[in-house]
């Protein structure tokens, strides 16, 4: 893991420097869906602070308890009767995309007294197969969002085209760029939406140059996941 490592941040620092980017700028989320708990003490061992799951229950028996100074993120969609659960161990929840979840989370952090990081889902693919707003709707359900309380709206997230080509994931990744700028710049309750998470192992360059903030790398950290048993 410490060479996988070694290779994806030698990734990184060449697609910053080839874009004029500063390295420091970029989050790498590593995204441990799949690998066993083992894995998760072997990648904090070697310096890994952030970690995704896509599924609660996974999260579940991964993060809790908590460790100190480590963030588990939930970076799948969550259905709305885990949303408890996903609170109870979670920092931040980045697939967030309809009202009924922003509600029902705010309730949720005001009963467990914290505060918690979401970024909205866009399905700036379109693929069917995807979840997250469409970027039809996006802008204008954003906009209606109810002032935060225990909830930080934090940025968007989206999975770029999954086509074998990384460059079909560059008008995705420019649109969820110009959609953060426009939301960012609008009001008050936006004042902390700097956050673009996307860019995974196939089109973390792409990602890159469109100015992702935040990396979900799993495959090229942790090996490949065993499609038999997790489909
Ligand atoms: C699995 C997953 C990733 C990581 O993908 P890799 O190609 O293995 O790097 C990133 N984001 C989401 C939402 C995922 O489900």
């Amino acid at each position: 893991m410490e060479n996988n490592k070694k290779i994806i941040f030698e990734r990184i620092d060449n697609a910053c420097r080839a874009c004029g980017r500063d390295p420091a700028e970029l989050r790498v989320v590593w995204v441990s869906k799949t690998h066993p708990v083992s894995a998760v003490e072997t990648a904090i061992v070697i310096g890994a602070v952030e970690f995704g799951e896509n599924r609660v229950q996974e999260a579940l028996e991964k993060f809790l308890p908590q460790r100190e100074g480590i963030i588990c993120r939930i970076i799948g969609p969550v259905q709305k009767n885990k949303l408890r659960k996903a609170v109870s161990v979670a920092q931040a929840i980045d697939s967030v995309a309809d009202l009924e979840s922003v509600l029902k989370l705010e309730v949720l952090c005001e009963e467990a007294n914290k505060n918690l990081e979401v970024l909205f889902q866009v399905n700036a693919s379109e693929e069917a197969t995807k979840s997250g707003l469409s970027m039809q709707s996006a802008f204008d359900f954003l906009q209606s969002l109810p002032e935060p309380k225990r909830l930080i709206y934090k940025g968007l997230m989206t999975i770029g085209k999954n086509t074998g080509n990384p460059k079909d994931s560059k008008i995705c990744f420019s649109f969820l760029r110009n959609l953060r700028d426009k939301i960012f710049n609008s009001e008050a309750k936006f004042s902390n939406f700097t956050e673009l998470s996307m860019g995974m192992t196939d089109d973390l360059e792409v990602a890159i140059a469109e100015g992702s903030t935040m990396l979900r790398i799993g495959t090229a950290l942790f090996g490949e996941r065993n499609l038999k048993t997790h489909p």
